[in-house]
């Protein structure tokens, strides 16, 4: 528990993997609250006027967490539950992602609480312009880069663009990742942490021997990360069995036809009423015997009340935070072999760092360099929190904390403190 604003149930379950890793690295006292909570964070409320012409307020976060390494990084969610601990807790293991890929930034969040399901496209774009323009002194391609989160995509980081680069005045690219490839964005980007799911999926299968062909995965959240990574893996020849989102659930034991779903998400908003499938709750979800489980949706979704049940030899992460303390505890005592979320979502953070480093050159590279590219890093963090773990006797969380963690505390170290 944290006595500070952050305090809330997310920003806990971050909270306590960061004073676990810390422990485990010995590290004093005030080094350890040094570096515990984000460095800045900005509250703003951002005036919409909404299309009946009454307009409405909304609240909104940027939170950076470190400052040590470059400039900040981090997506922007919009959803009716964000909270500043939310937000906070995703800056902080933004941190943790970026040092253990070993990308030169600090870790950054946004978010504003709204409902993008019920607000029309102009509502969106006219929250999504005011947000930005109230974030101008804090954000920039030296300073704090935005890319898409939950509820947000390439359209809102291209409306970011443009409302930054009129405000400064000139157009800056560097500004977001994410965006439309005819704005700068990178190719690969929008497919980068789903595709980076799957190749570490696929890594693991190797390491415990479970041939991909005919595979089972399933999935919770079936929005940017979760499809793509169903893609990637059907195309590895992975059958996926189930998946929910926030419009139910479906379950085909056969295997779904993962373009032909996501076509229908892209039509009817949500994976509910697809034609193949018996329904299926989150619960009996997690309870499907599988090789791999992929949470990509939201936290907390494993918990010490369903973490027991579970049937797969894989846990994949994608989603930031999905399991809690008290989960976690259960799956650290299981023969599951864990994926965790700073290492298996981190595909997404480096595209990203690709695209803002083409984007400072005024240079594209191409799609087979981006993966290329994508590939080897994640291939080197995942030796090394293996090769650590299994050093140190610890578990794939801790190990991928404890790496990430030091690198930030040894950072801080180099720099001094100032004055
Ligand atoms: P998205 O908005 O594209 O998709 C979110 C998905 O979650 C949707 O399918 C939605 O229906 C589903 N969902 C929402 N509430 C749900 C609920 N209660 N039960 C079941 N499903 C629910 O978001 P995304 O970009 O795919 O992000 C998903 C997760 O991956 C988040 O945790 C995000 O922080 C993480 N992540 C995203 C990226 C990225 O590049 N987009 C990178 C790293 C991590």
């Amino acid at each position: 528990m944290v006595n500070s604003i952050y305090e809330s149930p997310i920003f806990n379950i971050a909270d306590s993997q960061y004073q676990r890793a810390c422990e485990w690295l010995n590290l004093p006292q005030d080094v350890i609250e040094r570096t515990r909570l984000p460095k800045r964070s900005l509250v703003v409320q951002v005036p919409v006027r909404m299309d009946d012409g009454s307009v409405k307020s909304f609240e909104g976060y940027r939170v950076q967490h470190h400052l040590a390494l470059g400039p900040t990084k981090g997506g922007v969610r919009f959803h009716p539950e964000v909270t500043i601990g939310e937000t906070a807790a995703l800056a902080m293991w933004m941190s943790w992602k970026c040092s253990l890929a070993g990308l030169p930034y600090g870790g950054a969040k946004g978010g504003v609480a709204c409902n993008p399901l019920t607000m029309s496209e102009g509502e969106m774009e006219r929250l999504t312009r005011r947000y930005t323009q109230e974030l101008i002194p804090f954000i920039g391609p030296s300073m704090d880069i935005p890319a898409p989160d939950v509820g947000t995509s390439e359209k809102h980081m291209a409306w970011m663009l443009d409302t930054y680069s009129i405000a400064v005045g000139h157009c800056t690219p560097g500004v977001v990742t994410g965006k439309p490839v005819i704005l700068g964005g990178s190719v690969g980007r929008k497919e980068a942490t789903g595709r980076g799911v799957a190749f570490l999926v696929n890594r693991a299968m190797d390491l415990l021997k479970i041939q991909a062909e005919g595979a089972t995965a399933v999935i919770q959240g079936f929005g940017n990360v979760g499809s793509h990574a169903a893609l990637t893996l059907a195309a590895s020849g992975v059958k996926i069995i189930a998946v929910t989102d926030h419009t139910g659930g479906l379950h085909n034991s056969d295997g779904m036809d993962v373009r032909a779903l996501q076509a229908h998400v892209a039509e009817y908003g949500g994976v509910s009423g697809f034609k193949s499938g018996e329904r299926l709750t989150r619960e009996e979800l997690f309870a499907l015997e599988c090789d791999v489980l992929i949470p990509a949706a939201l936290e907390a979704q494993i918990t010490g009340e369903n973490a027991a049940k579970l049937r797969c030899k894989i846990l994949a992460e994608a989603a930031n935070g999905p399991t809690t303390a008290a989960g976690d505890d259960l799956l650290r005592e299981s023969d599951i072999f864990l994926l965790p979320d700073i290492l298996c979502n981190a595909g997404g953070v480096i595209v990203s760092y690709f695209e803002w480093v083409q984007n400072m050159q005024n240079f594209s590279w191409s799609e087979i360099e981006v993966n290329d590219r994508l590939y080897r890093i994640l291939e080197k963090a995942f030796q090394e929190v293996l090769l650590f773990g299994k050093r140190n006797n610890l578990w794939m969380r801790d190990a991928a904390l404890a790496i990430g963690i030091n690198k930030v505390i040894q950072a801080k170290r180099a720099r001094g403190l100032y004055p």
